[in-house]
């Protein structure tokens, strides 16, 4: 069997939701054009609102696109919509477990729904896998929430898909669950399934991805590997922390500063402009004693704000 170089290839995506009584005709992608490929952990960022969800759910079947070609592990969703939702597995945002079943019934039923027949199934081995190995017959209202979250990535994996998506993992979640469930996507990734990760948690998709697209309102601002978005950033930051703890951020000249705590202050450069002995200079100018210094690296929260700057429609990194 040949592989496709890519897991998910959207061209020109439009979706637009029709106007109700009490809101107008909204459209939350407006031409997405997106190729994640095969074998990545592929970050799909941006904030609150920007369309993340309405993509997921148009891979998923849930929603139906106004224009444009998906298609997923080379299979178009219009022309073979089937084999197209056969290639993927959803973790949705939502818990939705079947209080009634227990997580081996859940599993099996899951599993009877793709079709997949009773001696290819994988009931004991993904729920081992998860850390579910001795709750499989207990009732799923028994289960913590984490356990809850952790069946449903294991519903998901139950037709054996080449892909899987995560919509908003780990919101809500604790730090050790967070750790078990990337545990074992890192693990299926090693094992060749492409994983796509929304999140609005720029750390999140920093930590783990290889690639990350920013949507923004309907639209992708970039898609690149991780490092190259990082380094494309051109902003830099020192921490300076004075002699005498300051309570205001001083000014300097060409330079942009801020307070940080403690009576430090951070002093923010572009490397192809200035220099951190430029910084330094700036700060002795100004009369201030240096203690200490570190330099910063940027964030994605900086690389979001420096893709959308001047941008008076983008949404604020956090969604507000
Ligand atoms: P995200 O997942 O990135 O938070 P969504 O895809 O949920 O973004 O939403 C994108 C935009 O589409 C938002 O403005 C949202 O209000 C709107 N939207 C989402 N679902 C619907 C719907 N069923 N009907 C109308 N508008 C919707």
């Amino acid at each position: 069997m040949i592989l496709p170089d890519y897991a998910i290839e959207a061209t020109g995506l439009v979706k637009t939701y029709p106007a109700t009584k009490t809101t107008g005709e909204m459209q939350a992608l407006k031409g997405i054009d997106l190729k994640i490929p095969r074998g990545s952990i592929f970050g799909l960022l941006g904030p609150n609102g920007a369309g993340k969800s309405t993509f997921i759910n148009i891979l998923a079947g849930l929603t139906k696109k106004t224009s444009g070609k998906v298609t997923i592990w080379g299979r178009d969703i219009d022309e073979r919509p089937r084999d197209a939702r056969a290639a993927i597995g959803v973790v949705p945002q939502e818990i939705a477990a079947d209080p009634f079943f227990t997580p081996r019934e859940s599993l099996e039923v899951q599993a009877g729904m793709y079709g997949v027949p009773p001696s290819e199934r994988r009931t004991m081995e993904l729920l081992n896998a998860l850390g579910l190995g001795d709750k499989a017959n207990a009732y799923v209202r028994q289960l913590s929430g984490g356990m809850k979250r952790r069946l449903m990535v294991a519903k998901a994996m139950t037709h054996n898909p080449p892909v899987l998506i995560l919509d908003e993992p780990t919101a809500g979640v604790d730090v050790e669950l967070r750790r078990q469930l990337w545990r074992y996507v890192l693990e299926l990734n090693r094992k060749g399934v492409t994983i796509v990760l929304t999140t609005h948690y720029l750390e999140e998709a920093q930590e783990l991805c290889d690639q990350i697209a920013i949507v923004n309102r309907g639209q992708v601002v970039a898609c690149e590997p991780t490092t190259t978005l990082l380094s494309r950033l051109d902003s830099r930051a020192v921490l300076v922390t004075p002699e005498v703890p300051v309570t205001v951020a001083p000014a300097l000249a060409g330079f942009e500063t801020r307070l940080r705590p403690g009576g430090a202050f951070a002093v923010t450069y572009k490397t192809g402009k200035s220099s951190v002995e430029q910084v330094l200079a700036a700060v002795r100018a100004a009369g201030l004693h240096i203690k200490d210094i570190a330099t910063e690296d940027p964030s994605l929260e900086d690389v979001f704000v420096s893709l959308t700057y001047g941008d008076p429609t983008a949404l604020s990194p956090t969604g507000v």
